[in-house]
Protein backbone atom coordinates (compact mmCIF):
# COMPACT_ATOMS: atom_id res chain seq x y z
CA UNK A 1 0.00 0.00 0.00
CA UNK A 2 0.80 3.75 -0.35
CA UNK A 3 1.05 4.03 3.53
CA UNK A 4 3.51 1.33 4.32
CA UNK A 5 5.58 2.69 0.92
CA UNK A 6 5.60 6.34 2.70
CA UNK A 7 7.06 4.75 5.70
CA UNK A 8 10.01 2.41 3.91
CA UNK A 9 13.29 3.73 5.03
CA UNK A 10 15.81 4.36 2.48
CA UNK A 11 18.63 2.17 1.85
CA UNK A 12 21.92 2.31 0.14
CA UNK A 13 20.22 0.99 -3.09
CA UNK A 14 17.81 3.63 -3.26
CA UNK A 15 20.98 5.96 -4.34
CA UNK A 16 23.32 6.57 -7.01
CA UNK A 17 26.65 8.32 -6.53
CA UNK A 18 28.79 9.73 -8.96
CA UNK A 19 32.64 11.32 -8.81
CA UNK A 20 33.79 13.17 -11.46
CA UNK A 21 37.69 12.58 -12.46
CA UNK A 22 40.10 12.30 -14.67
CA UNK A 23 43.28 10.02 -15.67
CA UNK A 24 45.48 12.82 -13.98
CA UNK A 25 44.04 12.15 -10.94
CA UNK A 26 43.60 8.44 -10.67
CA UNK A 27 46.81 7.39 -9.39
CA UNK A 28 46.90 10.30 -6.48
CA UNK A 29 43.20 10.35 -5.96
CA UNK A 30 41.13 7.76 -6.76
CA UNK A 31 42.94 4.47 -5.64
CA UNK A 32 42.96 6.00 -2.04
CA UNK A 33 38.73 6.16 -2.62
CA UNK A 34 39.03 3.09 -3.60
CA UNK A 35 40.53 1.61 -0.80
CA UNK A 36 38.02 3.07 1.73
CA UNK A 37 34.71 4.42 1.25
CA UNK A 38 34.48 2.76 -2.52
CA UNK A 39 34.13 -0.13 -0.55
CA UNK A 40 31.60 1.11 1.36
CA UNK A 41 28.99 1.15 -1.48
CA UNK A 42 30.59 -1.04 -4.70
CA UNK A 43 27.41 -0.95 -6.68
CA UNK A 44 26.55 2.66 -5.97
CA UNK A 45 29.34 4.33 -6.90
CA UNK A 46 30.09 4.96 -10.51
CA UNK A 47 33.55 7.27 -11.57
CA UNK A 48 33.41 9.50 -14.44
CA UNK A 49 36.49 10.15 -16.17
CA UNK A 50 38.09 11.25 -19.37
CA UNK A 51 40.56 8.17 -20.19
CA UNK A 52 40.63 4.37 -19.58
CA UNK A 53 42.79 2.83 -16.65
CA UNK A 54 42.05 -0.89 -16.60
CA UNK A 55 43.17 -1.46 -13.29
CA UNK A 56 40.90 1.36 -12.11
CA UNK A 57 38.47 -0.96 -14.16
CA UNK A 58 38.98 -4.33 -12.68
CA UNK A 59 39.75 -2.57 -9.09
CA UNK A 60 36.39 -0.79 -9.47
CA UNK A 61 34.47 -3.87 -10.99
CA UNK A 62 33.53 -1.96 -13.94
CA UNK A 63 32.52 0.93 -12.49
CA UNK A 64 34.90 3.43 -14.34
CA UNK A 65 33.51 5.39 -16.98
CA UNK A 66 35.06 7.03 -19.90
CA UNK A 67 32.71 9.97 -20.79
CA UNK A 68 35.08 10.64 -23.63
CA UNK A 69 34.69 14.27 -22.40
CA UNK A 70 37.67 16.37 -23.70
CA UNK A 71 40.92 16.36 -20.98
CA UNK A 72 41.02 20.22 -21.11
CA UNK A 73 40.26 22.15 -18.01
CA UNK A 74 37.33 24.33 -19.97
CA UNK A 75 34.11 24.86 -18.21
CA UNK A 76 32.65 22.93 -21.13
CA UNK A 77 34.70 20.08 -20.38
CA UNK A 78 33.71 19.74 -17.13
CA UNK A 79 30.42 20.19 -17.33
CA UNK A 80 30.23 17.06 -20.24
CA UNK A 81 31.68 15.30 -17.50
CA UNK A 82 28.61 16.27 -14.95
CA UNK A 83 26.69 16.15 -18.14
CA UNK A 84 27.63 12.64 -17.94
CA UNK A 85 26.80 11.61 -14.70
CA UNK A 86 23.15 13.17 -14.31
CA UNK A 87 22.44 11.15 -17.64
CA UNK A 88 23.45 7.80 -16.34
CA UNK A 89 21.30 8.45 -13.18
CA UNK A 90 18.37 9.37 -15.45
CA UNK A 91 18.78 5.23 -16.71
CA UNK A 92 18.40 4.04 -13.31
CA UNK A 93 15.69 4.48 -10.81
CA UNK A 94 17.45 5.51 -8.10
CA UNK A 95 15.82 8.04 -5.80
CA UNK A 96 18.43 9.94 -5.20
CA UNK A 97 21.80 11.32 -6.89
CA UNK A 98 24.69 12.71 -5.49
CA UNK A 99 27.67 13.91 -7.02
CA UNK A 100 31.48 14.35 -5.71
CA UNK A 101 34.86 15.39 -6.50
CA UNK A 102 37.52 12.89 -6.34
CA UNK A 103 38.96 15.04 -3.40
CA UNK A 104 36.10 14.14 -1.32
CA UNK A 105 35.70 11.33 1.32
CA UNK A 106 31.95 10.25 1.89
CA UNK A 107 30.47 8.22 5.14
CA UNK A 108 28.43 6.73 3.29
CA UNK A 109 26.38 4.78 5.35
CA UNK A 110 25.61 8.53 7.02
CA UNK A 111 25.02 10.00 3.46
CA UNK A 112 21.75 7.41 3.38
CA UNK A 113 20.85 8.37 6.83
CA UNK A 114 20.82 11.93 6.04
CA UNK A 115 18.53 11.39 2.88
CA UNK A 116 16.37 9.45 4.47
CA UNK A 117 15.07 12.85 6.57
CA UNK A 118 13.89 13.98 2.66
CA UNK A 119 11.19 13.21 0.43
CA UNK A 120 12.76 12.31 -3.17
CA UNK A 121 9.14 12.45 -4.03
CA UNK A 122 9.69 15.96 -3.70
CA UNK A 123 12.54 18.70 -5.36
CA UNK A 124 15.52 18.73 -2.80
CA UNK A 125 18.56 19.79 -3.68
CA UNK A 126 21.28 19.69 -1.03
CA UNK A 127 25.03 20.51 -0.75
CA UNK A 128 27.21 23.41 1.42
CA UNK A 129 27.61 26.99 -0.06
CA UNK A 130 31.12 27.96 -1.07
CA UNK A 131 30.19 31.67 -1.16
CA UNK A 132 27.31 32.97 0.78
CA UNK A 133 26.08 35.62 -1.91
CA UNK A 134 24.76 34.75 -5.49
CA UNK A 135 26.80 34.79 -8.40
CA UNK A 136 25.84 37.40 -11.25
CA UNK A 137 26.08 36.19 -15.06
CA UNK A 138 24.82 36.32 -18.26
CA UNK A 139 22.07 33.80 -19.50
CA UNK A 140 21.17 34.49 -23.40
CA UNK A 141 21.12 38.01 -23.02
CA UNK A 142 20.21 38.25 -19.32
CA UNK A 143 21.86 39.05 -16.14
CA UNK A 144 21.27 36.08 -13.50
CA UNK A 145 21.46 35.73 -9.67
CA UNK A 146 22.85 32.31 -9.31
CA UNK A 147 22.57 30.52 -5.79
CA UNK A 148 24.69 27.09 -5.86
CA UNK A 149 26.20 24.32 -3.67
CA UNK A 150 30.08 23.34 -4.19
CA UNK A 151 30.53 20.54 -6.54
CA UNK A 152 33.42 19.92 -4.08
CA UNK A 153 31.52 18.92 -1.05
CA UNK A 154 29.14 17.06 -2.77
CA UNK A 155 25.59 17.48 -3.82
CA UNK A 156 22.38 15.81 -3.84
CA UNK A 157 19.65 15.93 -5.51
CA UNK A 158 16.12 13.98 -5.66
CA UNK A 159 14.97 12.06 -8.54
CA UNK A 160 11.38 13.92 -8.74
CA UNK A 161 13.80 16.99 -9.19
CA UNK A 162 16.62 15.69 -11.09
CA UNK A 163 13.57 14.49 -13.48
CA UNK A 164 12.54 18.05 -14.07
CA UNK A 165 16.14 19.07 -14.66
CA UNK A 166 15.84 16.97 -18.28
CA UNK A 167 14.98 20.24 -20.81
CA UNK A 168 18.31 22.09 -19.59
CA UNK A 169 21.18 19.30 -18.94
CA UNK A 170 19.88 15.46 -20.68
CA UNK A 171 22.31 14.30 -23.39
CA UNK A 172 24.57 17.04 -23.67
CA UNK A 173 22.21 19.89 -22.25
CA UNK A 174 24.51 20.42 -19.00
CA UNK A 175 27.06 21.64 -21.17
CA UNK A 176 25.23 24.01 -23.41
CA UNK A 177 23.22 25.32 -20.72
CA UNK A 178 26.89 25.90 -18.87
CA UNK A 179 28.38 27.55 -22.08
CA UNK A 180 25.40 30.00 -22.32
CA UNK A 181 25.82 30.54 -18.74
CA UNK A 182 29.08 31.20 -18.76
CA UNK A 183 29.21 29.40 -15.21
CA UNK A 184 31.01 25.41 -14.21
CA UNK A 185 28.84 22.98 -13.75
CA UNK A 186 27.81 23.23 -10.32
CA UNK A 187 26.74 26.63 -10.71
CA UNK A 188 24.81 25.32 -13.36
CA UNK A 189 22.78 23.13 -11.55
CA UNK A 190 21.81 25.61 -9.33
CA UNK A 191 20.94 28.16 -12.13
CA UNK A 192 18.38 25.14 -13.66
CA UNK A 193 16.87 24.45 -10.06
CA UNK A 194 16.23 27.58 -8.64
CA UNK A 195 16.22 30.23 -11.32
CA UNK A 196 14.72 27.64 -14.00
CA UNK A 197 12.74 25.48 -11.81
CA UNK A 198 11.62 27.44 -8.91
CA UNK A 199 13.58 25.22 -6.46
CA UNK A 200 15.75 25.91 -3.61
CA UNK A 201 18.82 25.07 -1.77
CA UNK A 202 18.83 23.21 1.04
CA UNK A 203 21.94 23.77 2.84
CA UNK A 204 24.00 21.56 5.37
CA UNK A 205 26.90 21.43 7.55
CA UNK A 206 27.78 18.07 7.56
CA UNK A 207 28.68 18.74 3.68
CA UNK A 208 32.62 19.81 3.35
CA UNK A 209 34.66 20.95 0.61
CA UNK A 210 38.19 22.36 0.88
CA UNK A 211 37.37 25.33 0.93
CA UNK A 212 36.46 25.42 4.39
CA UNK A 213 39.54 25.01 6.98
CA UNK A 214 39.04 21.49 7.36
CA UNK A 215 41.71 21.38 10.58
CA UNK A 216 38.14 22.71 11.92
CA UNK A 217 36.12 19.88 11.86
CA UNK A 218 36.88 18.61 15.34
CA UNK A 219 37.81 15.02 15.96
CA UNK A 220 34.86 14.25 18.33
CA UNK A 221 32.28 15.44 15.15
CA UNK A 222 34.11 13.76 12.49
CA UNK A 223 31.82 10.35 12.85
CA UNK A 224 28.53 12.83 11.81
CA UNK A 225 30.03 14.13 8.72
CA UNK A 226 28.74 13.48 5.76
CA UNK A 227 31.54 14.39 3.55
CA UNK A 228 35.18 15.88 4.16
CA UNK A 229 37.56 16.61 1.53
CA UNK A 230 41.58 17.66 1.13
CA UNK A 231 43.98 20.25 -0.97
CA UNK A 232 47.72 19.68 -0.39
CA UNK A 233 47.75 22.44 2.70
CA UNK A 234 44.18 21.43 3.73
CA UNK A 235 43.74 18.37 5.56
CA UNK A 236 41.67 17.37 8.75
CA UNK A 237 43.11 16.44 11.97
CA UNK A 238 43.58 13.17 12.79
CA UNK A 239 46.14 12.09 14.50
CA UNK A 240 48.24 9.26 17.25
CA UNK A 241 47.40 11.47 20.21
CA UNK A 242 43.38 10.90 19.88
CA UNK A 243 42.68 8.11 18.16
CA UNK A 244 42.99 4.20 19.16
CA UNK A 245 42.47 3.34 15.99
CA UNK A 246 45.22 2.58 12.90
CA UNK A 247 46.33 6.13 11.92
CA UNK A 248 49.04 6.21 9.15
CA UNK A 249 51.49 8.91 8.85
CA UNK A 250 51.33 11.83 6.43
CA UNK A 251 53.75 10.31 4.03
CA UNK A 252 51.88 7.33 3.85
CA UNK A 253 48.10 9.08 3.55
CA UNK A 254 48.44 12.50 2.78
CA UNK A 255 44.94 13.08 2.72
CA UNK A 256 44.47 11.37 6.10
CA UNK A 257 41.53 9.62 4.14
CA UNK A 258 43.27 5.81 5.27
CA UNK A 259 43.65 7.08 8.79
CA UNK A 260 40.02 8.66 8.52
CA UNK A 261 38.87 5.41 7.30
CA UNK A 262 40.17 3.09 10.15
CA UNK A 263 38.89 5.85 12.65
CA UNK A 264 35.26 5.38 11.35
CA UNK A 265 35.02 1.78 10.21
CA UNK A 266 38.09 -0.12 12.34
CA UNK A 267 37.30 -3.16 10.69
CA UNK A 268 38.24 -2.62 7.71
CA UNK A 269 40.97 -4.84 6.07
CA UNK A 270 44.17 -2.37 5.71
CA UNK A 271 43.34 -1.23 9.38
CA UNK A 272 43.92 -4.26 11.49
N1 LIG B 1 38.90 17.70 -12.80
C1 LIG B 1 38.67 17.21 -14.07
N2 LIG B 1 39.50 17.60 -15.09
C2 LIG B 1 40.55 18.44 -14.88
C3 LIG B 1 40.77 18.93 -13.58
C4 LIG B 1 39.92 18.55 -12.57
O1 LIG B 1 37.74 16.44 -14.28
O2 LIG B 1 41.26 18.74 -15.85
C5 LIG B 1 38.02 17.28 -11.70
C6 LIG B 1 38.79 16.66 -10.55
O3 LIG B 1 39.02 15.30 -10.76
C7 LIG B 1 37.87 16.97 -9.39
C8 LIG B 1 37.20 18.28 -9.78
O4 LIG B 1 37.36 18.40 -11.19
O5 LIG B 1 36.88 15.97 -9.21
C9 LIG B 1 37.83 19.47 -9.09
O6 LIG B 1 39.21 19.48 -9.38
P1 LIG B 1 40.30 20.00 -8.34
O7 LIG B 1 40.03 19.42 -6.99
O8 LIG B 1 41.65 19.72 -8.93
O9 LIG B 1 40.08 21.57 -8.37
P2 LIG B 1 39.36 22.57 -7.35
O10 LIG B 1 38.80 21.82 -6.21
O11 LIG B 1 40.46 23.49 -6.94
O12 LIG B 1 38.32 23.23 -8.17
MN1 LIG C 1 39.25 20.09 -5.23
Amino acid sequence: TLEKEENEELTLKDVFITVKTCAKYHQSRIRVLVKTWFTLAREQIYFFSDADDDDLTRSTGGHLINTGCRKMHTRSDLSCKMGAEYDMFMTTEKKWWCHFDDDNYVNVPRLVEFLGHYDWREDVYIGKKSITRPIRSMYKGNFVDVTFATGGAGVCVSSALARKMEPWCLAGKLAETADDLRLPDDCTLGFVIINKLGGNLTTSPLFHSHLEGLNNVKMASLRKQVSLSFSTKNVININHGNSKNQVFNATIDPTRFLSLHCFLFETAEFCK
